[in-house]
């Protein structure tokens, strides 16, 4: 079967790596979280000091850039793939409301950026991946054979993202979710490298009121039809 890549953008909390994992699980794929690895480099200025609070050492952060070794292995506690930091296992703490609030003052930084699309697209290379972000359909993959760019009200988002943090032990409250989500949002469709936009040839998913289930199913037809081999996957449903 052919393997294609498949770029999924979108908004903050849409459920866009929710949908990566399951059509990645579905298809024999490998999914890649990009934006653990904004996160991972947040979490390193953090704890370099190269970021606090809204300063940011940008001149210091660029320099530190070559030390910063990310990457993804499968963690045989949870079953599930972690993100590493140099080395070490950062998959909780790259999660957390601190870096959240932080990923937005490195993710614009377009050293960053280069230097992570470049690690993307290597990851990507063979084919074969479902990999989500703000710019994968835009700059990373431009060319990939299927995009989809996912959204949904802030209200539902918030509440989605909420429900995830406190299941996981996060302590956090509703309206802080809400105003990060919004505030990341901002950040991203208003910074001027690679902004989240749709690409024109993205398919548009509203999730606001679908299901996982009918998301997926959706989502899936549209992967099929690109391959243009059906029967060999579903049957395997
Ligand atoms: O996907 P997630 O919400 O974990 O991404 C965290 C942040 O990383 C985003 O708010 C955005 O600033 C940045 N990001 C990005 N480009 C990507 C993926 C994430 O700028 N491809």
């Amino acid at each position: 079967m052919r393997r294609v890549t498949i770029a999924i953008d979108g908004f903050s909390s849409c459920g866009k790596s929710t949908l990566a994992k399951e059509l990645a699980h579905r298809l024999g794929y490998t999914y890649i979280d990009s934006g653990a690895m904004y996160r991972a480099v947040a979490l390193f200025a953090m704890e370099s000091g190269l970021v606090k609070d809204h300063y940011m050492d940008l001149q210091g952060l660029v320099d530190a850039l070559d030390g910063i070794r990310i990457g993804f292995q499968h963690d045989d506690t949870t079953g599930r793939s972690a993100t590493f930091l140099n080395g070490r296992n950062v998959e909780g703490s790259i999660r957390g409301m601190e870096v959240s609030r932080h990923v937005t003052l490195v993710s614009p930084v377009p050293e960053v950026r280069a230097k992570l699309v470049e690690l993307q697209r290597a990851m990507g290379r063979e084919g074969g991946v479902v990999m989500d972000g703000r710019d994968i359909g835009t700059v990373v993959f431009p060319h990939a054979e299927v995009k989809f760019f996912m959204t949904a009200s802030p209200e539902i988002r918030a509440q989605r993202r909420y429900l995830e943090l406190v299941a996981k032990g996060v302590q956090v409250d509703l309206a802080a979710v809400r105003e990060n989500i919004i505030q990341r949002d901002e950040d991203d469709t208003k910074r001027k490298t690679s902004p989240l936009v749709q690409a024109p040839d993205a398919i548009v998913i509203d999730n606001s009121e679908l299901t996982a289930e009918e998301q997926f199913d959706l989502a899936l037809g549209h992967v099929m039809k690109a391959i243009g081999e059906p029967e060999e996957v579903q049957a395997r449903r």
